[in-house]
């Protein structure tokens, strides 16, 4: 007898931060994951980095795998012993077939667990700003196939109770038959203005939604030229969308934008940007790496004690400075009688991640800025100051304070290494004019990603340049590429303000 078993999982509607922690946790347990279409690619990385991936959804050159195929190959892993995730769009047992699993799995006598999913049929209107129940409006949900409606003689569902269906319809896979639904509901009784939306690729930066009643419906929808996957909802509650459309209110819904940070850093840009209702498209140009040698890095953390400021002007300076210092069997002790500048807010908040607060923090954020405040602040003549820096950091920060009378002492704690894989996205994407905009963070994205795909393919893309501030301009403007628009403050947040003024303007 085996252990294996087998979690039918809900993987939600789209938005990838609608999978339950429940689905996630046994994802994180996955020896293999077996999945359809309609998710987000991005929930598959809460598997294992070595978990099997099996897609079994439809693909250009053949159809969906057979339900018979699907179960013996769940069955067959199981008793193999290993952990099966089955991910299914919205919940597993609400269409989609799971139940049919869920059978098979029991005939053959392997464990199984189900994990329930968020139901786009919820959350879909949810996000469309239609609330399936309202005590004014509707005190019955009904969700139902709209696919059966395609045969009449075989349909199983009964026009006349839907027609007098005290609240709200919800119709999952009934796009090609809208015109069909919308009529027979009509037919039976229902008040032909009765209103009636069909919400689109619901939850996810695609989503758009078509309203009307049981009248006009299926003539917007052939003029917007609608196609699954969409969910068509029918009544009263469908009119307060005009006051709950909330999520395509968003000020940068749809717009597909190019993260091209190493995906280490990626994440709050990603995570502002989808705040605003973008799709964020992670194309690392860059990886951070340790320096070819760390010696140099080593001996500063080591002799840390006799240092009088350290400069740190990233994060990731700030990462690689602590783990040398900790590898040396030193702590943040050693700084008791250092003095600390950061060049802004998110190195800033790094080091006090660290129990540590910077004395100092320019009011703009470049490294001139840095070295004016410093000199500013105290006295740097004979000061010894450590800069732990990128291998490509521009030298007028070391100059300036230099100038200013400090014993500089410049160390490489990381190296930013094109990364020519995370840029294969992007390169299609550019090629494809599908890129709104493109987010320059600092010099080395631009040089990266002008390195791997030429600075022609950036102009010929069509798409919005943001940069986050002066220098990371002036590298663009070296490539001949124009920033659309410049941070005022130069930190991640301040560049999504730059793109959200920009489109509100346009
Ligand atoms: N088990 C899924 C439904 C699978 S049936 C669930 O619980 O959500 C597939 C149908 O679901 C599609 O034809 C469409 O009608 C609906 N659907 C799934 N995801 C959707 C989405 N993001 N937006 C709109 N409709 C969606």
């Amino acid at each position: 007898m085996s252990d294996g078993i087998v979690y039918l999982v809900g993987a939600g509607p789209g938005d990838p931060g609608l999978l339950t922690l429940r689905g996630r946790e046994v994802l994180a347990s996955a020896d293999v994951v077996v999945y359809d279409a309609l998710l987000s690619p991005r929930l598959l990385r809460h598997a294992p980095a070595g978990a099997e991936r099996i897609y079994v959804g439809k693909r250009a050159d053949r159809h969906t795998l057979p339900q018979e195929e699907i179960n013996a190959l769940l069955v067959g892993r199981a008793r193999a012993g290993q952990t099966v995730v089955r991910l299914k769009g919205g919940d597993p047992f609400v269409f989609g077939r799971g139940g049919e699993e869920a059978v098979a799995l029991a005939e053959a006598g392997v464990r199984f667990e189900v994990v329930p999913g968020v139901t786009a049929g919820t959350a879909a209107l949810a996000y469309a700003g239609i609330p399936a129940t309202h005590r004014d409006h509707a005190s019955a949900l009904g969700l139902i196939t709209g696919h059966a409606a395609a045969d009449k003689k075989e349909d199983p569902l009964d026009w006349q109770a839907l027609a007098r269906w005290p609240g709200t319809l919800v119709f999952y896979m009934g796009v090609a038959n809208l015109p069909r639904i919308c009529r027979r509901l009509v037919e039976a009784g229902a008040d032909a203005d009765t209103p009636a939306a069909a919400v689109r690729w619901g939850t996810t930066p695609r989503q758009t939604t078509i309203t009307g009643t049981l009248d006009t419906l299926p003539a917007l929808a052939t003029e917007a030229r609608l196609e699954p996957p969409a969910l068509i909802v029918v009544g009263g509650v469908v009119g307060l969308r005009e006051q709950l459309a909330w999520f395509e209110a968003r000020p940068l819904l749809g717009r597909r934008i190019l993260v091209t940070r190493a995906r280490a850093q990626a994440s709050r840009l990603v995570a502002d940007l989808e705040a605003r209702g973008a799709e964020a498209v992670e194309a690392p140009a860059i990886r951070i790496e340790p320096p070819e040698d760390r010696g140099p890095l080593l001996a500063a953390a080591r002799d840390a004690a006799t240092l009088d400021w350290i400069v740190f002007t990233s994060v990731n300076g700030v990462d690689a400075f602590f783990e040398a210092l900790t590898e040396t069997g030193g702590d943040a002790r050693a700084l008791a009688g250092v003095r600390l500048a950061t060049i802004g807010p998110a190195t800033t908040e790094r080091l006090a991640g660290r129990g540590l607060r910077a004395d100092l923090q320019p009011a703009t954020y470049t490294g001139a800025a840095v070295a004016e405040a410093l000199a500013g602040a105290a006295d740097l003549a004979g000061a010894r100051v450590l800069l732990p820096r990128a291998d490509i950091a521009p030298p007028d920060l070391a100059d300036a304070l230099a100038g200013a009378g400090a014993r500089v002492s410049e160390v490489i704690a990381y190296r930013t290494v094109p990364d020519p894989d995370g840029v294969q996205a992007a390169a299609e994407d550019l090629r494809e004019r599908r890129t709104d905009w493109i987010t320059f963070t600092s010099s080395s994205t631009v040089r990266n990603l002008v390195d791997a795909v030429g600075a022609d393919a950036v102009r010929d893309a069509g798409a919005h340049l943001a940069s986050i501030g002066p220098t990371t301009s002036a590298t663009l403007q070296e490539a001949g590429l124009e920033p659309t628009v410049e941070a005022a403050e130069h930190t991640i947040p301040g560049l999504v303000a730059a793109i959200v003024a920009y489109e509100r303007e346009a």
